[in-house]
């Protein structure tokens, strides 16, 4: 007996097949009462690609019986250092046909199983090369959103807990971009504004720009990416963090007062008309005569985890311990960016410890679990590294992605089920892939 369930979802509902965009999943189920049905998760199985099938996983399918073996709540009542074995067994058994992607600021018992560690583009790029048909990446909701846009046709992205999500780029929905445009539009001003997207954003957010003549920029080529857009336009709205697109602006010479904010939240107060454009106050909080003599609008947006690290952080690491250096990760603040030694990406910051010479110290700005690897990695060459706030910079999303779900959802590809798949919509797809395809092109 077949089952088809279609529903809306906010992340966190478990699905085998579905799409997504803007944070808002509408899952398609499609169940069969009996035991694994291959059908499921979008069609292709494990077997389809050459595999050997069966729930041969020894200990791990001897203690989970029936059509529940699979199921994620059979899992999550065992101890963690459990899953080791059963993980490392489907991982065997699935071969060359899945990759585990781990992202920097993924916690220690998951990303050690990643045969590929990195940021999510590099990540992304890295996957669209393997042969891999399934690609678990274990990261957050729209890293996988993006692993899925740059991946070849039938590459099948998983995110092993739904609930990952990303704080900063849950502050840009749709609906509230295409509002802040129809703004910009009845303002006579979208026609100067290039809209430009951190790598951190939903895929719906990173077609916005690709359909508007704008494109998607990392925190290693932001700067790149502005002097792109002022080729091409008068002005640069930039989503979601504030901070990266100030600390970038900032660097270019751009006046702090040419850099405005555009809140989303903002309730409008009160409006003059002039004409047929509304002037004075709008809905984001700003006047139409300060976004009109703007040069970066700068969208509400902001990192959790980098936000917390303070002017006062750096002074205390100075004077603790005369001589540190201090890096950070441009999605810090700028009052902490301008204290800081350098800035940099994760990649960068990796780089920059790299290159010091023996005995330096760092205070690192960015991820709790980055730091400690770094901080373990390099114990041996001399170089000691902190972090920057020792109060807790931990990426809660990302880290809710544990052994249990990561071993859930091996288990499941190995009996022929696709659970938790990222599918983007073709639409959007095609145009967060021109947004993508443009940031190629800078420098
Ligand atoms: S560290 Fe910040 S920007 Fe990165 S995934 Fe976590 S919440 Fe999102």
């Amino acid at each position: 007996m077949w089952r088809v369930k279609l529903s809306t979802s906010p992340s966190g509902a478990s699905h085998e097949a579905g799409w997504t965009e803007g944070g808002i999943e509408v899952n398609l189920t499609i169940e069969k009462s009996a035991a694994a049905s291959p059908e499921a998760g979008g069609g292709d199985s494990p077997q389809g690609a050459g595999l050997d099938a069966g729930p041969d996983m020894g200990m791990a399918a001897g203690q989970l019986a029936g059509s529940d073996a699979c199921s994620l709540d059979n899992y999550l009542s065992l101890p963690d250092h459990s899953m080791d074995g059963r993980i490392a067994a489907a991982r065997e058994q699935l071969g060359a046909a899945a990759i585990i992607l781990g992202h920097h600021y993924q916690r220690d018992e998951v990303i050690r199983f990643a045969d590929f560690t990195g940021d999510s583009y590099k990540l992304s790029k890295t996957a669209a090369k393997t042969e891999a048909k399934y690609i678990l990446f274990c990261g957050v909701h729209f890293m996988a959103e993006s692993a899925d846009v740059l991946g070849r046709d039938g590459q099948q992205v998983i995110l092993p807990d739904l609930n990952a999500g990303c704080s900063m780029a849950d502050m840009a929905e749709i609906s509230q971009v295409e509002a802040c445009w129809e703004a910009l539009e009845r303002l006579r001003l979208s026609d100067e504004i290039i809209p430009i997207t951190y790598m951190n954003s939903t895929a719906a957010i990173k077609a916005f720009c690709g359909e508007h003549g704008g494109l998607v920029c990392t925190s290693s080529n932001a700067r790149a990416a502005f002097e792109w857009a002022f080729k091409r336009g008068k002005r640069i709205l930039f989503l979601p963090d504030q901070h990266l697109g100030r600390n970038t602006g900032y660097a270019m010479g751009i006046p702090m007062d040419e850099m405005v904010v555009w809140d989303p939240w903002s309730i409008q107060l009160g409006s003059i008309q002039l004409g047929s454009v509304q002037l004075g106050t709008i809905a984001s909080g700003q006047t139409a005569e300060r976004l009109a003599a703007s040069r970066v609008l700068l969208w509400k947006g902001h990192c959790a985890v980098h936000q917390r690290f303070l002017p006062g952080h750096v002074d205390q690491a100075r004077a603790k311990y005369p001589g540190i250096q201090v890096i950070v990760h441009p999605e810090c603040r700028w009052e902490v960016c301008q204290k800081a030694d350098a800035l940099g990406s994760t990649e960068q910051l990796i780089a920059l410890v790299e290159r010091a010479p023996k005995g330096t110290m760092f205070a690192i700005g960015t991820e709790i679990h980055l730091v400690n690897r770094l901080a373990r990695r390099f114990a041996a060459e001399g170089k000691r590294i902190i972090t920057l706030d020792d109060t807790g910079c931990l990426c809660t999303t990302m880290y809710r992605i544990s052994p249990h779900h990561l071993a859930w959802a091996l288990e499941n590809l190995v009996e022929g089920r696709v659970v938790n798949r990222i599918a983007v919509r073709p639409q959007v797809k095609h145009w967060a892939r021109v947004a993508l395809d443009r940031m190629l092109e800078l420098a």
